[in-house]
């Protein structure tokens, strides 16, 4: 006899998930946590095996939700999945939800035989982001990384990535990348940010909403003034050098929309490059259950939620950076919100105190991360950096003089012809790295701004991982449509519990 469903199954252990799975648990849901890491904390706090929690930020709130999982675990009510990764959720099973999982790589999850699957009455999406990357010419050469996966490596392993290092593009998130290696015994020859800070000047009230991240902020400049990191505003790089490995950068000054200035070029020795120009919410899961999206503050595309979280989709929950980019505080909010409502859905009385409490948290983070976006753009012009030999696509090899010939001879106008015709997007990482710049390069030749429409053909997978063709093949045959015992749409929502 197979398992009864999980009331909620929640889809990543980030401080969004986390934060969704105790609330729920917390209202006596029976949940399912799947997460491909091996440790709760998501990118935020990940953290090496035993660690006490030095170096991270807001470790307390960490150290709370841990306890709370802990609990729900011993309690019965949460069952933790690490280093599994939904791939699919299928709604043709007995249950509304069956989510497919796979190992998150070759091995992993220990001795057990790894869990193929997990169907629930409902489902919270919480698979936060991934860096954005912006090609330059150079920018394939080894030691040209994500800022995320540079920062994921020094605090999953304590690997300083390089020892001559330029951290550069455009956001907050660049100070604990560049305060970190410092501190790690990295060698940061500079800080380059596209933007002025002084942007932020526009908005003092957004700053104020949210005091503790003028804290951090503080924190992060004494840390770069005690490491002597030279912070450059309106920098960018437009060149990597090297052949083997980087050997050095050209830097240079930028107008307000990223236009060259002329003659305020600069090369400098770096041996490692971490390149972050925000993140991209991941939204496979999301586009795969039908959930409708939209622009979010930075332009990305991003799920759309109601106040109380709930997706357009009956019995989908989002939460965390899927719905919007805005830092740790807000997708733990957000992630707390959408387990409640999960519950109230479930028909289990919640506070409508507390729904309201964090919908104003919510608002208010929200604020700052709309402020933060506005100051810190992916520069209008940065397009102008490329040459026709830079490449666009990694995965398959495709320049921006490929795609710039299949958009004037063959008309490909969007990313979807474009990867008919020209194959970025085609390879291994389904679009995930050039999505946004071949949408970018194709509309800015086009003369107009990228649209929704441009950012949705790239992101919508139909497999949210890579999978064997064993685990594509042992998928049941799929139901005929209309069939009497087909699985049934969870009941309409309740009112919302935030109002
Ligand atoms: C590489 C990287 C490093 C970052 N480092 C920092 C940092 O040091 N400081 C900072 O302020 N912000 C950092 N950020 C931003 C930070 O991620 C967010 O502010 C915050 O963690 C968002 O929380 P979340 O729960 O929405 O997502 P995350 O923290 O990203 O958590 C999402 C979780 O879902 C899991 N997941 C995703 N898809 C699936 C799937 N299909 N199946 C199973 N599990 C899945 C992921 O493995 C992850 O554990 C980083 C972002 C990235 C991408």
């Amino acid at each position: 006899m197979s398992e009864p469903p999980f009331d909620c199954a929640v889809v990543g252990a980030g401080p969004a998930g986390l934060a969704a799975a105790t609330a729920a648990a917390g209202e006596g849901l029976r949940v399912a946590l799947v997460d491909a890491g091996p440790r709760p904390g998501g990118q935020f706090w990940r953290h090496a095996e035993g660690s006490t929690g030095a170096g991270q930020h807001d470790w307390a709130t960490f150290t709370r939700l841990a306890d709370a999982l802990r609990r729900g675990i011993a309690a019965g009510l949460i069952h933790h999945v690490p280093l599994h990764q939904v791939w699919t959720v299928d709604r043709a099973g007995p249950a509304p939800f069956t989510l497919r999982l796979t190992p998150a790589y070759e091995g992993a999850g220990g001795e057990g035989p790894p869990v193929g699957q997990v169907a629930a009455r409902a489902v919270v999406l919480c698979p936060g982001g991934y860096d954005r990357q912006l090609p330059v010419p150079g920018w394939t050469t080894p030691g040209v990384m994500a800022a995320g996966g540079v920062q994921a490596l020094l605090k999953g392993q304590g690997t300083v990535a390089g020892r001559r290092v330029v951290v550069a593009g455009t956001g907050p998130f660049l100070l604990p990348v560049a305060t970190g290696l410092a501190a790690a015994g990295a060698r940061v020859v500079a800080l380059c940010e596209a933007a002025s800070p002084a942007r932020w000047l526009r908005r003092p009230l957004a700053a104020a909403a949210v005091p503790g991240k003028a804290v951090e902020g503080a924190g992060y400049a004494a840390g770069l003034l005690r490491h002597r990191v030279p912070y450059l505003p309106r920098t960018v790089v437009t060149r990597v050098h090297g052949t083997q490995e980087v050997t050095a950068v050209t830097v240079e000054r930028v107008d307000g929309s990223g236009r060259v200035v002329p003659g305020r070029t600069r090369r400098l020795d770096a041996d490692l490059v971490a390149f972050g120009w925000g993140f991209t919410p991941s939204l496979e899961l999301a586009l795969a259950l039908g959930a409708d999206t939209e622009r979010g503050a930075d332009g990305s595309l991003v799920a759309t939620v109601d106040t109380a979280r709930r997706a357009t989709v009956p019995g989908v929950y989002l939460a965390g950076e899927a719905t919007g980019v805005g830092g740790a505080a807000k997708a733990v909010a957000e992630g707390e919100l959408a387990g409640l409502t999960a519950a109230v859905d479930a028909g289990r009385p919640v506070s409508r105190r507390r729904g309201r409490r964090l919908a104003a948290r919510i608002a208010r983070a929200e604020t700052f991360a709309d402020a933060m976006h506005r100051a810190h753009p992916v520069p209008e012009h940065w397009t102008e950096w490329l040459s026709e030999e830079t490449r666009l696509c990694r995965c398959e090899e495709v320049s921006v003089g490929d795609v710039q010939r299949a958009q004037d001879g063959l008309g490909a106008g969007d990313p979807r012809t474009a990867k008919l015709l020209a194959r970025p997007g085609m390879g291994r990482c389904q679009g995930r790295v050039c999505g946004f710049a071949t949408a970018s390069l194709l509309a800015s030749r086009a003369g107009r701004p990228v649209t929704g429409d441009d950012l949705r053909a790239p992101a919508k997978r139909p497999l949210g991982a890579p999978v064997t063709l064993a685990e594509l093949a042992a998928l049941p045959e799929p139901e005929e449509p209309g069939r009497p015992d087909g699985p049934e749409a969870p009941p309409p929502a309740p009112s919302v519990d935030t109002a």
